[in-house]
């Protein structure tokens, strides 16, 4: 039988990103994707794109303590940070890497609702170092309403926080965002096309 989902990309055939992909980065800082469920089969799914070009990351669904039993444990060794803006956030650009070394980076991904609502019910977060940005990179992927400040996809942040931190290229995952949006968009009308971008999934 044809399978109608590319078994590499896990995108179905007619949008696979296979052809975007560039040779691995290798990232010192392990990733650790917290991801609501809501957010696992949609299709404009960055994570699933961090995941084809990141080395170092790993991914759990969930949204209650009891499915982040692995994390949290985790979370409990030194070095561990919390990207998530607030007052004591430390701004990724001018983190001094001796007085704050950062070998384990939790990012949480869902809708913003759904992101607090993670962070409402797993207070252990609360306890990790928060790590936000000083100023935004240009979003050149709107799926986070205007009015919203941390209006990111997943995949920009975490290749910011790579950038700014680690120094590393991450045009590769630039571009695989770029096919990704190419491939869902090449056939829309320019009125769907537009929704695309605007909407919050
Ligand atoms: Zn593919």
């Amino acid at each position: 039988m044809k399978r109608s989902t590319c078994n590499i990309c896990h995108f179905s055939i007619k949008t696979c990103v296979c052809h975007y992909i560039s040779p691995v980065i290798t990232n010192k800082t392990t990733i650790i994707i917290l991801q609501h469920p809501s957010e696992v089969c949609v299709a404009k799914n960055t994570v699933r794109l961090l995941n084809l070009q990141l080395d170092n990351i790993q991914i759990y669904e969930g949204e209650s303590p009891s499915d982040f039993f692995i994390p949290q444990k985790i979370a409990t060794s030194s070095h561990c940070a919390l990207l998530f803006p607030g007052e004591n956030a430390l701004q990724v650009e001018n983190i001094d890497k001796n007085l704050t070394p950062i070998d384990t980076l939790f990012v949480l991904d869902g809708t913003w609702k759904k992101v607090n609502k993670i962070a409402m019910l797993n207070p252990w977060l609360g306890d990790l170092q928060k790590v936000s940005f000083s100023q935004l990179p240009e979003n050149k992927y709107s799926i986070r309403k205007a009015e919203q400040s941390y209006s990111l996809s997943t995949l920009e942040a975490c290749a910011h926080f790579l950038s700014c931190y680690e120094s590393l290229n991450v045009k590769p995952l630039h571009d695989l965002l770029a096919g990704m949006i190419h491939e869902q968009t090449k056939f829309m009308p320019a009125d769907v096309k537009q929704r695309y971008f605007n909407e919050e999934h």
